[in-house]
């Protein structure tokens, strides 16, 4: 008797062991299913970032359209006031303020004066590129008022010599050489970059490995090639391969990504603002 009911005690606790191992198993099953859908999930969301623009995207720079309100709205960074000295626009419709002199330290490894507050960015893309294999090297960087003055009065000179009335000639020498405060040279925020092995200042410093490395990187350093192919009708100036000029990283970025330059970036910033 005891036996019998020894065995069914016995029957009953298999059964409830039984009972267990299926409860637990559905649970593992359900577990499984749960983490597959929540890993699936995350897998397709990594795969179409939201907020990731590809390199090169641009944004339609039109913003005179009327769209009615329903396009999003393109926000045009714009520096803070204490940093408005890195957008600054210097053309010939554009002046420095007169006597303007940044803080100027020497630029690594050359003679050259940068604004003190940019030289760090640009000795370290400078510095990158030779670790790259390449050989950069700066011809022109700061140019102090009395030097640009010089170099224009000497234009004036070369003018008149071929004939020239000396308002003629003033003229003529405004159209090669920036007249003294409208040279971006001034602000200490420029420089000609040239490959060592080739220094020639016309269209094929362009093809040179120097070029092409410092045109695709030189956002990421906070500078843009200031007077790029194809905007002179903006800049007034001539496709020069050679001429950088620090903006910070944030706008040299959009510049960029924009196909823009200066002009047209400032062009940009005024619409904004008066929206
Ligand atoms: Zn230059």
């Amino acid at each position: 008797m005891q036996e019998e009911r020894k065995s069914r005690v016995q029957s009953q606790q298999q059964k409830k062991q039984q009972q267990t191992k299926l409860l637990v198993l559905i649970l593992v099953v359900v577990l499984i299913g749960a983490c597959a859908v929540l890993f699936l999930h995350g897998a397709g969301e990594s795969e179409t970032p939201e907020d990731v623009v590809p390199p090169g995207e641009t944004v339609d720079a039109d913003t005179t359209s009327d769209a009615g309100g329903t396009e999003p709205e393109i926000i045009i960074p714009v520096v803070s006031e204490e940093d408005s000295w890195k957008t600054v626009l210097v053309n010939s419709s554009h002046a420095l303020a007169d006597g303007y002199v940044p803080e100027l330290v020497t630029v690594d490894n050359t003679s050259f004066k940068f604004d003190a507050r940019a030289a760090e960015d640009l000795n370290t893309m400078l510095q990158d590129a030779r670790t790259e294999g390449l050989a950069p090297m700066i011809c022109s960087s700061y140019r102090a008022w009395e030097r640009q003055t010089a170099l224009f009065e000497k234009q004036v000179a070369k003018q008149q010599a071929t004939g020239l009335s000396y308002e003629e000639a003033y003229e003529k020498a405004k159209s090669v050489v920036a007249y003294p405060g409208t040279s971006e040279h001034q602000t200490g925020l420029a420089t000609d970059i040239v490959a060592t092995s080739h220094q020639l200042l016309d269209d094929s410093q362009a093809e040179t490995a120097e070029q092409q490395w410092l045109m695709e990187n030189c956002w990421k350093y906070g500078f843009i090639l200031r007077y790029p192919l194809g905007k002179s009708e903006y800049t007034g100036i001539i496709y020069e391969p050679w001429h950088y000029r620090y903006v910070g990283k944030e706008v040299a970025q959009y510049i960029t990504e924009n196909d823009l330059c200066l002009e047209e970036y400032w062009q940009l910033v005024e619409n904004q603002q008066a929206q």
